[in-house]
């Protein structure tokens, strides 16, 4: 096979173009993730700065030494700023400029204007500081699970070992003896990797912006969108994986008395804003490992990892009255409302499932009972909680 040097690395400044309108193209369709601006940005000084260099001897030194050079480490700033927006922080504007800004003055001064080994060096030093800030950002912004982001890393973390070892080739090669990278076809595989990562790196990056929001639009799928907390399928995915576990657990079903009636005599806003402080009860008053879902209009479901009776009747009746001291507040400048909750609490424990199917009927079974106590709560006059027993455990 044989190539052309100056076509094959036209084809390289070609593609590269591409892949910053193809980023932009992808943020035309998720507009709300502006790091892809900044990446294809990244992408077009790359090409730029490249082909400035390219044209040594055909343009002015200044712009293919100077300008072209601090072009690409405008790049590599832009690629961290992404890195940054995409991790909903400020960009950092500011600090992109110090890189091209001393490279372009430090390259005025004589052994840089006439070492080509002290500049790879220089300019080498610079673009690996830049890569270890954006290592750096996709190691701080690792929160949500992401295997594209390890991916991300391993990619940045190849790509700072290949610029740091331009270090020791320059110093090796010495003053006089530079390789000419554009026009002699023993380098021509540099080009061939350099389309294959530029391409790999934009795809890491689409992807990584792909890969959150399906997470954000999974979460939000099991959310309630009035009170935040998990809907049925959410506390379905949650509770699942405990039942199948086993051991002791209570669960209760909680559902307002009357609501009808709030919204009636306040309105339907209001009664909303109640379902809201019930929710914010069960939030605060529960403890934090507690699993807590609205599973129906004015019903609620809260699992606990509780073993005793005794402490879950207590975490119950303490949601009971937190919720009625709430509603002293003089919300509507009308008094207090009046509203209360009735709530079946399940206690026992569940046997290990090994299926999946089988979790599901046993946290179905768990959450029978507890309606039918609620059912109970409510016959009996409502604002109260009725407890059954499940497996092996026995009133306290
Ligand atoms: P009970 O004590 O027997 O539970 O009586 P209830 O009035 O609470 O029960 P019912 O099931 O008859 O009525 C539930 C009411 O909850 C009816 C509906 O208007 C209201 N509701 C359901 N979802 C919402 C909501 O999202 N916002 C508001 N404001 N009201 C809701
Ligand atoms: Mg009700
Ligand atoms: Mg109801």
């Amino acid at each position: 096979m044989i190539f052309d040097p100056l076509t094959l690395w036209s084809v390289v400044l070609f593609v590269g173009l591409m892949l910053a309108a193809a980023m932009v193209l992808v943020w035309l369709l998720t507009p709300e993730e502006p790091a892809l601006l900044h990446w294809a940005a990244f992408c077009a000084l790359f090409v730029a700065g490249t082909a400035g260099v390219m044209a040594r001897g055909v343009i002015p030194d200044f712009l293919s030494i100077e300008v072209a050079n601090g072009s690409m480490l405008l790049g590599y700033g832009l690629l961290w700023t992404g890195l940054r927006v995409f991790d909903r922080k400020r960009p950092g504007f500011g600090w992109i400029f110090i890189a091209p800004v001393l490279w372009i003055l430090l390259c005025q001064l004589p052994p840089f204007r006439e070492g080509i080994a002290s500049r790879i060096v220089l300019g080498a030093g610079l673009a690996s500081a830049l890569a270890l800030l954006s290592i750096r950002q996709l190691w701080r912004g690792w929160v949500l699970p992401s295997r594209i982001r390890g991916a991300a890393l391993g990619f940045l973390a190849v790509a700072f070992v290949a610029m740091l070892a331009r270090i020791p080739a320059a110093s090796a090669l010495g003053e006089g003896n530079h390789v000419r990278l554009f026009t002699d076809p023993r380098y021509v595989w540099v080009g061939v990797l350099g389309i294959a990562v530029m391409i790999l790196a934009t795809f890491t990056l689409v992807l990584m912006v792909r890969e959150r929001s399906e997470l954000l639009y999974r979460s939000a799928a099991q959310r309630d969108a009035l009170t935040g907390l998990l809907n049925r399928r959410g506390f379905m995915e949650e509770a699942l994986p405990v039942c199948r576990k086993g051991g002791p657990m209570a669960l209760m079903i909680l559902d307002l008395d009357r609501f009808k009636q709030v919204n009636d005599a306040y309105g339907h806003a209001a009664g909303d804003r109640v379902l809201v402080a019930f929710a914010e009860v069960l939030r605060f008053r529960l403890q934090p490992d507690a699993i807590v879902a609205r599973i129906g209009g004015e019903e609620f479901v809260a699992l606990l990892p509780v073993a005793q009776p005794l402490p879950a009747r207590h975490a119950a009746e303490e949601v009971r009255r937190g919720f009625r001291e709430e509603l002293q507040a003089d919300w509507f400048g009308s008094g207090p409302i009046t509203c209360s909750a009735s709530i079946g609490l399940a206690v026992g424990d569940v046997v290990p499932s090994h299926t999946a199917l089988h979790a599901e009927a046993s946290l179905a079974g768990v959450m029978e009972r507890a309606d039918a106590a609620l059912y109970e709560a409510k016959a009996k006059g409502r604002d109260r909680v009725e407890v059954v027993f499940f497996g092996t455990a026995r009133a306290a």
